[in-house]
C-alpha cells in the first residue's frame, strides 16, 4: 500500500489534485487491483466504518462500483434512493446530508444534478466540525473526480500495469470527443491528463466544444487542443475518449441530428486508422450505441478499454475511500 501521507479530507474536483496525490490514488489502486483478483475479495479496512451513497440523479456504475468498493473494505453502506425518500416530503439536501451524519456517517458519496452540491455539504460538515469526508460522485456539467482517476488508472495500468503511474503519459496525444460542455467526465479528465505533460485535444461541434476550455489550462504541464473536425484530432492519437452526448443537459438545440453527428463526429473502424496502430478506446458510459461509437467497436476488445474501466473502477474507488477513511482508523 502506498505510504505517502493522505492530506485531503473531501474529494471535490481534480482541479488541484498534485502530481504526488495522483501517484498516490494510482499505487493504492494497484494493491487493490491486487486484492480484487484474490479469492476472498474482502479486506477488514474500513471495518466499523459507515459510507452513504446520496445519489440525488441516476446513476447504474458508479452507484454499484462505490457501493462494492465500500463493501469490499468492509464498510457499512447506506444507500440513498431519492424518489423514497423525504426528500419528496420538502427536506433540504442539507438536511438529509445531516440525518445521515447523525447516523454516524463517516464518508458521503454525492451526485447531484447541480454543481457544487458535494462542496456545500462538504462545507457544511467543516462547518460542523465533524471528521466526515465527501466524495464528489458527479455534480452537474462541474466534475466527476472518480471517473477522471479511473480513467487514468485504466491508460497508466494498460502502459505499465505492475506500476501505474502519471509520468507516463508524458508525450501521449489522448483525443477527447463529444459533448466536451455538458461533460464533467471531461472536465476531470482535463485536469488529471493535463498534470502531465500529455498532448489533450478536444473535438466536436463548436456548440458543444467552446473555445474557452483551451484558457483553463494555462500554465499546466500538458497542453490542450481544440478542433471543430475530428480528423486532427485522431491524427496518431494513443487513447481515444469517446463520450455521451448529454441530451438531458442540452437546453438549445445545439446538434443537427444524431445521424450527422455520428456521420462527422462519431468513432467508427475507418476513423480509428488515422490514430497510432495500438489506439484504444474508452468510454466512460452510458453508450449511445451507434451515435458516439459504433456498436461493434463498442464490443471488440481489440480497441474498447470500456469493460477495464469499470472492473477499475471498483479498485480506484477503494483507493479513493481507504485514502480518506485512512485517517480515522
Ligand atoms: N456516467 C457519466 C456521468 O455520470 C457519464 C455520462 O453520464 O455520460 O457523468
Amino acid at each position: 500500500m502506498a505510504t505517502t501521507t493522505w492530506t485531503r479530507r473531501h474529494i471535490l474536483s481534480l482541479a488541484d489534485f498534485a502530481p504526488t496525490e495522483y501517484d498516490t490514488v494510482l499505487q493504492t489502486a494497484a494493491s487493490f487491483r491486487e486484492v480484487l483478483s484474490r479469492r476472498t475479495k474482502k479486506v477488514p479496512t474500513l471495518q466499523g466504518q459507515m459510507v452513504a451513497n446520496l445519489f440525488f440523479e441516476p446513476s447504474t456504475r458508479t452507484r454499484s462500483s462505490f457501493e462494492l468498493a465500500a463493501k469490499r473494505l468492509s464498510a457499512d453502506v447506506l444507500n440513498f434512493t431519492p424518489g423514497t425518500s423525504s426528500l419528496t416530503k420538502g427536506e433540504t439536501i442539507l438536511d438529509t446530508a445531516k440525518t445521515y451524519l447523525a447516523m454516524g456517517t463517516d464518508m458521503m458519496v454525492i451526485r447531484h444534478r447541480e454543481a457544487g452540491v458535494p462542496q456545500a455539504i462538504a462545507f457544511e460538515m467543516d462547518r460542523l466540525g465533524v471528521r466526515v469526508g465527501v466524495l464528489n460522485a458527479g455534480d452537474g456539467q462541474h466534475e466527476h473526480p472518480s471517473q477522471g482517476l479511473l480513467d487514468l488508472f485504466t491508460i497508466c495500468s494498460l502502459i505499465d500495469v505492475e506500476h501505474p503511474r502519471l509520468e507516463l503519459l508524458v508525450g501521449k496525444k489522448i483525443a477527447i470527443v463529444g459533448d466536451i460542455l455538458h461533460s464533467r467526465v471531461a472536465r476531470s479528465n482535463i485536469w488529471s491528463l493535463t498534470a502531465t505533460g500529455a498532448k489533450v485535444h478536444l473535438a466536436g461541434p463548436p456548440t458543444l466544444v467552446p473555445q474557452l476550455f483551451a484558457q483553463s489550462v494555462t500554465g499546466r504541464p500538458g497542453e490542450l487542443f481544440i478542433h471543430w473536425e475530428v480528423e486532427p484530432a485522431l491524427k496518431d492519437a494513443d487513447f481515444v475518449m469517446t463520450l455521451r452526448l448529454q441530451k438531458e443537459r442540452m437546453t438549445a438545440h445545439l446538434l443537427p441530428s444524431l445521424r450527422e453527428y455520428h456521420q462527422r463526429y462519431g468513432i467508427t473502424r475507418d476513423r480509428l486508422k488515422l490514430c497510432h496502430p495500438d489506439v484504444k478506446v474508452l468510454h466512460p458510459g452510458p453508450v449511445n450505441r451507434g451515435v458516439e461509437i459504433t456498436s461493434d467497436l463498442m464490443d471488440d476488445p481489440q480497441f474498447s478499454l470500456i469493460s477495464q474501466q469499470v472492473t477499475s473502477g471498483v479498485a480506484v474507488r477503494m483507493a479513493l475511500l481507504y485514502l480518506m477513511g485512512s485517517g480515522k482508523t
